[in-house]
């Protein structure tokens, strides 16, 4: 495997003067998102899971509660719409979609919210080259710019320096690895990155935000600083890239004996270890559909199971793997293997991670988990076995029931009855943090054999322990349904409102009416408004109020849009599609006379069903005048 400098390096002027764009022109990382891309966020992104990272949230009937983030309350009077991927508190007024929420909640801008979300249900942000625009740039802007001068400095670095490409050499690493993974190396200097990339107050000062440098300590007191220094010296370099690409940090490995083995980049406005992954950005580049992932613990193991084939490995950066790390997960597969050396320090951060899987089970999703032979790594294994046998051992790997019971088990003698309620013991707590559902019920029935009692006993005793404890299938408050909402009554508009509002809570419907065709000679407030819903809903149907509402974002009436989104609304689609048809229909002075004399008519003769007496309500109701206002009502 081992490959000489040469031939594997021979080619990294050509890639190095590819990267080395960056100095002539900061890379494109703004422009305008796309419309039909956030529609596409919109459609992926699951409100009740996001808001519920940071809000705990209790279902009721179709909705969630909680009390309001934004707001001092001790009765929940916040509540999260999933059929219409919305947000809105009876208390303090705030509503809002996902992206809405992120901007409130998280205090980003819009670009920001649209990249945090893509993130997580694992989307690329495409942006529109928009020529003559000037393209909208944010303070991170130079910082991300900052970081891909770093990498490919590193980068060139590697092609001139022997010391990296030794390293990178000894450990079997092609051209093709290196390349793909933007690897590099940082020589053994105190002002190397700072000497190069700090030429002026504005760049050391992004150097030191982005980690790259550290400050000198003040000498005395009084004294002012006297400038910075490299954080990474003499190490073989690992950009970790974002969900598009752009470094946001590095991991950067000692060639010799030395302390920390791995340094890192500090936690940074755009480095967040708790959330990123190293290696998914180039698993996702391998792969357009990605189906799984393996969870190692090194760079260097990601690096080298991708060149073996394996390109669906990713590592979290020297943490844990957090239940944020696998929310993230989940949005892009639902098979999550866990690769871990099988000496006491992995078995250790396996059990770690399953206490943090727990949350994220759900049926559908597969979470195992795999030890490699004490004294291996996957680094060392794939390239002693290759791809095959190592694609076996995961195919081998402990599903997470086997793993929690396997593991439990071996802390008591279930030969015991003693030994099997200490079992059954431990286990509780563990159940509890799995979400209700099929998953869990299989879980405490596997347990209940492993115990040796009948699982509806078993469950019994295990709720039974603790009166807090909310039943195993929470009983569902029924849910009023209230009357269907009068037309309201009162002067011009209001017909219009009525059918903008129909419009907002099910955007759907649109497709199910005639188009506005005639309405723009109809002179009434927010004529304009429904003609441009109507329009722009037949033309790109959207899936709920948040896709709709995002749409609208930065147009004039998004805010009297969201408002609307807010208020209550019980009525079904069909209900919906019934109230346009008859808002759209008396909005025609001609067409609702007409319509009038028929129900008046049928009601005199069989009767009305509910709906058309609803709808001879609401054309009762409403002023048919025309302009002038004077006419009486029929
Ligand atoms: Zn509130």
């Amino acid at each position: 495997m081992l490959q000489s400098r040469h031939r594997v390096f021979e080619l990294l002027p050509v890639a190095v003067r590819n990267t080395c764009h960056f100095y002539e022109s900061p890379p494109a990382v703004s422009g305008r998102i796309p419309q039909h891309f956030i529609d596409e966020l919109i459609a992926r992104a699951d409100i009740v899971e996001l808001i519920g990272s940071r809000v705990p949230l209790k279902k009721q009937g179709k909705e969630y509660k909680a009390c309001c983030p934004f707001h001092g309350e001790k009765t929940p009077s916040f509540t999260v719409v999933p059929d219409k991927q919305f947000y809105h508190c009876f208390g303090c007024g705030a509503h809002g979609t996902a992206l809405g929420f992120l901007m409130e909640h998280d205090h980003l801008s819009f670009i920001e919210a649209v990249e945090d979300l893509a993130s997580r249900v694992g989307l690329d942000v495409p942006r529109e080259e928009n020529a003559g625009a000037k393209p909208i740039s944010s303070p991170t802007d130079g910082l991300f710019a900052i970081l891909d001068k770093a990498a490919a400095l590193y980068r060139k670095e590697l092609g001139s320096s022997e010391r990296g490409s030794d390293y990178f050499n000894s450990r079997g690493l092609n051209i093709e690895t290196v390349q793909r993974f933007n690897l590099g190396y940082a020589p053994d200097a105190w002002d190397f990155t700072v000497s190069r990339l700090g030429t002026s107050d504005a760049e050391r000062m992004k150097l030191l935000q982005t980690g790259l440098s550290i400050e000198r300590e003040r000498k005395a007191p009084g004294a002012g600083p006297t400038g910075y220094y490299d954080r990474f010296r003499d190490r073989v370099m690992f950009p970790i890239r974002d969900a598009r690409g752009r470094t946001i940090g590095f991991g950067g490995r000692i060639l010799d004996k030395g302390e920390p083995k791995y340094l890192n980049s500090p936690e940074t406005e755009l480095f967040h270890k708790g959330r990123e992954l190293y290696g998914l950005y180039e698993a996702r580049q391998a792969s357009r559909t990605l189906n799984r992932l393996l969870i190692v613990e090194g760079y260097m193991d990601v690096v080298r199971l991708h060149q073996a084939g394996v390109t669906y490995a990713v590592a979290t950066l020297g943490t844990a793997t957090t239940p944020e790390h696998l929310s993230r997960v989940f949005r892009i597969c639902n098979e999550l293997t866990f690769c871990f050396d099988g000496d006491r320090a992995g078995r250790a951060a396996a059990w770690r991670a399953l206490e943090n899987s727990l949350s994220q089970v759900r049926d559908g999703r597969q979470i195992r988990f795999m030890f490699l032979p004490d004294g291996q790594d996957p680094d060392s294994l794939v390239g002693a076995e290759g791809r095959e046998a190592f694609e076996n051992r995961i195919g081998k790997a402990l599903s997470l029931s086997e793993y929690l019971l396997k593991h439990l088990e071996e802390q008591v003698d279930t030969n015991t009855v003693d030994g099997r309620a200490r079992l059954a013991e431990l286990a509780r707590p563990l159940l509890e943090r799995i979400p209700e559902g099929v998953y869990r019920e299989l879980l405490a029935e596997e347990l209940a054999k492993l115990v040796r009692i009948d699982s509806a006993r078993l469950t019994a005793a295990l709720s039974a322990r603790d009166p807090r404890r909310p039943p195993l299938v929470p009983v569902e408050a029924p849910r009023v349904m209230r009357p269907l909402a009068p037309v309201t009554p009162g002067g011009r508009g209001s017909v219009v409102r009525q059918a903008v509002r129909v419009l907002v809570h099910h955007p759907g419907v649109a497709v199910k009416v005639p188009g506005s065709e005639g309405l723009e000679n109809v002179d009434r407030p927010g004529i304009p408004l429904l003609i441009e819903l109507l329009n722009d809903l037949q033309e790109n149907p959207c899936v709920n109020t948040a896709a709709l509402l995002e749409r609208w974002r930065g147009r004039p009436d998004f805010e009297h849009l969201a408002k609307l989104a807010g208020t209550e609304y019980p009525v079904d689609a069909e209900g919906a599609t019934r109230e346009l048809l008859g808002a759209l229909e008396s909005l025609f002075p001609a067409n609702s006379e007409r319509r009038l004399a028929e129900l008046l008519k049928k009601q005199g003769e069989s009767g009305l069903s509910d709906a058309e007496r609803i709808e001879l309500q609401g054309l009762l109701t409403i002023d048919r005048s025309g302009s002038d206002g004077t006419r009486p009502r029929t």
